[in-house]
């Protein structure tokens, strides 16, 4: 629970506010860039939600952030429904996609994400672990398949695995992080998993870290902490900074996945991005072209 007397000054006069128990994890901003910011080291409303529609966006971001740093007055959140999680992103022949909302401060607030499809739900990362988020899952098929994209994003697996019964993939070099997990993925060659479902091992973020590609066409990719978009400079990231393990192979990672023909990056931290025909393959060109020519001298590739 947010406390109003540790409200940060950054914030817009109004009725929400960030206060200083913010981890800075970026799931507000990211769920809702019309209300919040970063700013150095945590972030603040710099616009006042106005209108329901707004209110119910900035009550996502509420719900969302893994510290309860959001706060609002009861008049407010008394009408803050918690079923309000998954939130479609979007429709693909193989499946529908939902973010799941309910960070986890054990995955420092990464993203997950829902497939459903009718061979079986898939998810993506985990979220908290929520009785609301759980029973509206359950109205939804469940989950089949859990995808642990790495090791800094498994949070609370022990309890959607108890709770769905569902099967669990890692990559044996992040494994230790959830030994519990049914299926180790080996190797660096991609895995087919059922219909129009594929893991790509990319070592580099860490040396287990996997991407998810839903589709054979027009393609979504579940990035982990391997990529993510930067809407300011209008770039694919892949961050030397945020780099744990080798961030020359996590190069190359990014290079295998050139080919592909993507219309949706859904990342675990950073922002998502729809991309038009053609624009992948450029995008993912620039991030190789400007990783590896400042490689030496940047911190991290934009
Ligand atoms: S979701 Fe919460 S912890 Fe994360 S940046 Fe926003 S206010 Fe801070």
């Amino acid at each position: 629970m947010a406390k109003k007397k540790t409200r940060l000054i950054q914030n817009k006069d109004g009725p929400f506010y960030v206060d200083s128990s913010c981890i800075n994890c970026g799931s507000c901003w990211q769920i809702n860039p019309q209300s919040f910011l970063p700013a150095g080291n945590n972030a603040y409303v710099f616009n006042q939600p106005k209108g329901s529609k707004e209110v119910y966006q900035a009550l996502l971001a509420l719900i969302d952030c893994p510290v309860g740093a959001i706060g609002a007055p009861k008049t407010i959140t008394q009408n803050c429904a918690l079923d309000i999680f998954p939130i479609p992103i979007t429709k693909h022949p193989a499946g529908e996609v939902f973010y799941c909302g309910w960070s986890s401060r054990l995955s420092y607030g990464a993203s997950s994400w829902l497939i459903t499809r009718p061979e079986g739900n898939i998810l993506i990362d985990s979220p908290r672990s929520s009785p609301e988020l759980a029973k509206e899952i359950k109205k939804m098929g469940g989950i089949n398949q859990m995808i642990l994209t790495h090791r800094d994003d498994v949070a609370d697996h022990h309890y959607w695995a108890k709770t769905f019964k569902c099967n669990r993939w890692i990559h044996i070099d992040d494994s230790d992080a959830a030994p519990a997990s049914e299926t180790k993925v080996t190797g660096k060659t991609e895995l087919q998993i059922g219909r129009q479902f594929k893991l790509i091992p990319t070592p580099g973020h860490t040396p287990g870290s996997m991407v998810s590609v839903l589709g054979d066409k027009e393609q979504i990719v579940f990035s982990g902490d391997h990529l993510w978009w930067n809407p300011k400079k209008k770039v694919l990231v892949a961050s030397k900074e945020y780099c744990w393990w080798d961030w020359n192979e996590q190069l190359k990672s990014v290079e295998k996945l050139l080919g592909l023909e993507v219309s949706w990056l859904l990342p675990g931290h950073g922002y998502a991005k729809k991309f038009e025909p053609g624009e992948w393959q450029k995008a993912v060109e620039k991030t190789l072209h400007y990783g590896e020519s400042k490689n030496r001298r940047k911190t991290h590739c934009h």
